[in-house]
């Protein structure tokens, strides 16, 4: 999957992609494209991510916009929810969605800049995570995102990661290939 990072520079102090960038990838490629929005209200801008080529939204529960509201707007538009946690945000804040959604997206920096460093602490919690999915019996992907590199791969997939974002360990490497290959099978 291609990830983007959008952000509207004030739920995080940061802009990032927006949906016109993110129409002009989709005109070269058939990927799938995992869409996490950082921002205040991400329901203004589910009909244009959509449009623009989004196969998956992922949101903040800390956004400022009702989550049920939102997963209806983004599965109305046939594309799948994602629910995203900053790092301090408990996870008891989205367990009312779990059965709702595709993926629960752990970030494991603080959300707004790449190339920070991934917090330890944050195995617990996908351990955590897996554990109250499979408590619940539901099929959920966990997304860790923020300063994973080959190293933290395979221990985020021992917890029970399914799915790793790597920006600066793909894009910082001199054989991105290798990199992704080596995330993928949890080696290094
Ligand atoms: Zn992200």
């Amino acid at each position: 999957m291609l990830h983007f990072d959008v952000m509207d520079g004030e739920f995080v102090p940061n802009f990032g992609i927006s949906p016109p960038f993110i129409a002009a990838v989709r005109q070269i490629t058939q990927v799938s494209f995992d869409v996490h929005i950082m921002v205040t209200h991400p329901l203004r801008y589910i009909n244009a991510l959509v449009a623009a080529g989004a196969n998956l939204i992922t949101f903040h529960i800390e956004s400022a916009d009702a989550p049920d509201e939102v997963i209806s707007a983004i599965k109305a538009q046939g594309v799948k929810p994602g629910l995203a946690l900053s790092p301090k945000t408990p996870i008891s804040a989205v367990i009312p969605y779990l059965s709702d959604v595709d993926l629960i997206l752990r970030m494991s920096v603080e959300p707004g800049f790449g190339g920070q460093a991934f917090q330890p602490n944050t195995l617990e919690k996908i351990a955590e995570l897996r554990q109250i999915i499979q408590k619940l019996d539901l099929r959920l992907d966990i997304s860790v995102d923020g300063g994973v590199t080959t190293e933290i791969a395979p221990l985020a997939i021992d917890q029970g990661a399914t799915i790793l974002v790597a920006g600066t360990a793909i894009f910082g490497s001199q054989q991105p290939e290798t990199v992704i290959q080596q995330l993928r099978t949890g080696t290094t």
